[in-house]
Parts: C-alpha cells; sequence; structure tokens
C-alpha cells in the first residue's frame, strides 16, 4: 500500500534545524516501535524506497533502519501532526526493531493483541505452514471455520452463566481467534469490522 502524497516543502523543517522527530509505529499492533529523525531527503527516501529511512545525527548521514542487521520497516502509512513539525510512521517491522533485540525500542509499550493475533492469522493463510492449526482450518474451509465459531459463540454463552471467570474468558479467547479467522477465510477483517463499529457510534 503507498501512502497519500505529502508536501514535504509545506512541513516545519526550520523549526529545528531541518529534522523532524518521527514516531514509527507498528501498523498491525499499533505498539510504538522507535523514534527517529527525518531530514528532507530522508522522507523522501522514505516515500520513495517504502523502507523507513531517518537522518541518524550520531553517524551524520541517511541512515535506512535495517541497512546492516536486516531488520527493516516497511512503509505503510505515514502522516504529520496538526502542526506539520512531527511524522507518525506506520510500518510492519521485519524483525526487532531495537538494536538491543526487543521488538520495540520500548519494551513495555502496549500494543493491539488483536491486531497482532490478526497479522499472524493474515500470515498463516498466505502461507499455510504445515503442522498448524490455523492451516487446518483454511483448509477445512468456510464452512468448517464458520461451525467452529457457532460452537466458540455457544460455549462462550454457556460459560458466562456459570460463575468462575476463567472458563469465560478462555471460550472468548478462542471466540475472538475464530472469529477473526472466519474473516480473513471470507477476506475481510478487524478494520472492516471497526468501520461498522465506528458508523454505529453515532
Ligand atoms: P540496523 O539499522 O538495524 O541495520 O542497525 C545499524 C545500527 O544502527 C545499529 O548497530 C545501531 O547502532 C543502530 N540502531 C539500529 N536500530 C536502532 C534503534 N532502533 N534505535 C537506535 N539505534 C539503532
Ligand atoms: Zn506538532
Ligand atoms: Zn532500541
Ligand atoms: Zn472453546
Amino acid at each position: 500500500t503507498k501512502p497519500a502524497a505529502l508536501d514535504i516543502e509545506t512541513l516545519a523543517w526550520d523549526k529545528q534545524d531541518g529534522l523532524l522527530p518521527a514516531v514509527v509505529q507498528d501498523a498491525d499492533t499499533l505498539r510504538v516501535l522507535m523514534v527517529g529523525y527525518m531530514s528532507r531527503e530522508a522522507l523522501a527516501k522514505t516515500l520513495d524506497s517504502g523502507q523507513v529511512t531517518f537522518f541518524s545525527r550520531s553517524k551524520g548521514r541517511l541512515w535506512t533502519k535495517g541497512e546492516s542487521s536486516g531488520h527493516v520497516l516497511a512503509l505503510v502509512r505515514l502522516e504529520t501532526d496538526c502542526d506539520r513539525d512531527t511524522l507518525l510512521v506506520q510500518a510492519r517491522p521485519h524483525g526487532p526493531t531495537c538494536h538491543l533485540g526487543s521488538v520495540s525500542c520500548f519494551p513495555d509499550a502496549p500494543g493491539d493483541t488483536l491486531g497482532a493475533l490478526q497479522a499472524l492469522i493474515r500470515t498463516r493463510h498466505a502461507e499455510r505452514p504445515a503442522g498448524s492449526y490455523t492451516t487446518k482450518l483454511f483448509d477445512a474451509g468456510i464452512k468448517r471455520i464458520a461451525q467452529k465459531v457457532g460452537e466458540e459463540g455457544l460455549e462462550t454463552a454457556l460459560a458466562a452463566v456459570a460463575e468462575e471467570d476463567a472458563p469465560l474468558l478462555g471460550e472468548a479467547a478462542d471466540l475472538l481467534y475464530h472469529l477473526i479467522v472466519l474473516l480473513q477465510a471470507r477476506g475481510l477483517s478487524l478494520d472492516d469490522v471497526r468501520a461498522v463499529l465506528d458508523t454505529r457510534r453515532g
């Protein structure tokens, strides 16, 4: 997906020595991954190559994240804030973003668990690794998946009228997992569901 064109010249370059802070967020989990600085050239290269590129103040040059580790950040979307002096970059990381080996440079940054699960299910759908339960579901087809959603829905309902929390939470987790698999099998995603919910918010 190519992000919408951004007019580079209208950004507030003069505010801070020609550099804008860029917050990088995982496009699927929404977790904040790292913060870097972009110059005009870094931003142009990011938009052009689709790989997130910063101006490294310590290296004194353009730095494409992952250039030596291979842990690149594939650009999904890029936008600027209200006064055009900060960038928000959504990307898909190829490996851990932090050079210390963590997914994020902010190890405890909160993320969207369902978004992460959906990203994993999408990968299973595309790659169909042998021995995976998710692969088995996709191979069995939409009717089998729909049946599983029905079963897990019923199990969730039954658990809801019992006392214990743990079985209810377990069944709710089963239901959400199978629901995401069902949506994926139909070429849909949680984002499509969120869009419907947004229209209902009134
Ligand atoms: P990489 O861009 O992943 O190939 O890493 C090259 C070098 O950039 C590393 O050895 C670190 O010095 C630095 N580096 C990599 N990732 C980060 C990061 N997330 N934050 C700050 N510096 C980094
Ligand atoms: Zn701002
Ligand atoms: Zn780090
Ligand atoms: Zn169940």
